[in-house]
């Protein structure tokens, strides 16, 4: 059994929450650092990675993120959770947590349409909303899958990140890829 937290600050957490839910994780909303304490793994969901960096701030919340981070347990950044765990922002620049050694530029997923659907290259259902792009890769970062041959899920350690919704597909290959398959524990509320 396993229990997996959802930043729940702002943003789309509440499909994240769902998704743990189907591949049989007891999903957790995380508001503040207590609701860390006793997960197996953390989703940092999509959202507006701005407004999530002051809501973290002002919960207190960053000393407790990166200690869980460092303790090595899974965690699965989206879109603008990526942003926050990238080493580098720009489009504009921005403060983040480093994390993952990778350079990102904001809403640079085309312009004019700020969402839209794909596959990747390995044949993944991709939903795009005003995704963030992986500009660079570390030599430590694994790139997972491409879209247009360009990095769209990558691993460093226990760190994963996408710039696409893996909770938005109807699929959970992410979800079961980084935390496993669960015994059906449910939404706890
Ligand atoms: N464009 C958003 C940001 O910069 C991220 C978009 C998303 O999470 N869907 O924070």
């Amino acid at each position: 059994m396993s229990r997996v937290g959802v930043l729940a600050l702002q943003g789309g957490f509440a499909r994240h929450l769902e998704a743990l839910a189907v591949v049989g994780h007891t999903a957790v909303e995380v508001r503040g650092p207590r609701d860390l304490r006793g997960l197996d793994g953390l989703v940092l969901p999509g959202g507006e990675s701005t407004t999530q960096l002051k809501l973290i701030a002002r919960a207190a919340l960053e000393p407790a993120l990166a200690q869980f981070v460092g303790g090595g347990k899974p965690v699965l950044a989206t879109c603008a959770g990526l942003i926050l765990a990238a080493c580098s922002v720009v489009g504009p620049e921005q403060a983040s947590f480093g994390w993952l050694d990778v350079e990102v530029s904001r809403n640079a997923y085309g312009r004019q349409v700020h969402s839209f659907e794909g596959r990747s290259d390995k044949g993944l259902h991709l939903v795009f909303i005003r995704a963030p792009r992986i500009l660079s890769v570390g030599a430590g970062v694994e790139v997972v899958d491409t879209f247009n041959g360009e990095p769209v899920w990558i691993r460093q350690g226990n760190v994963v990140g996408c710039c696409f919704h893996p909770e938005l597909s109807g699929a959970t290959e992410v979800h079961r890829s980084v935390f496993g398959v669960g015994a059906a524990q449910g939404v706890e509320l």
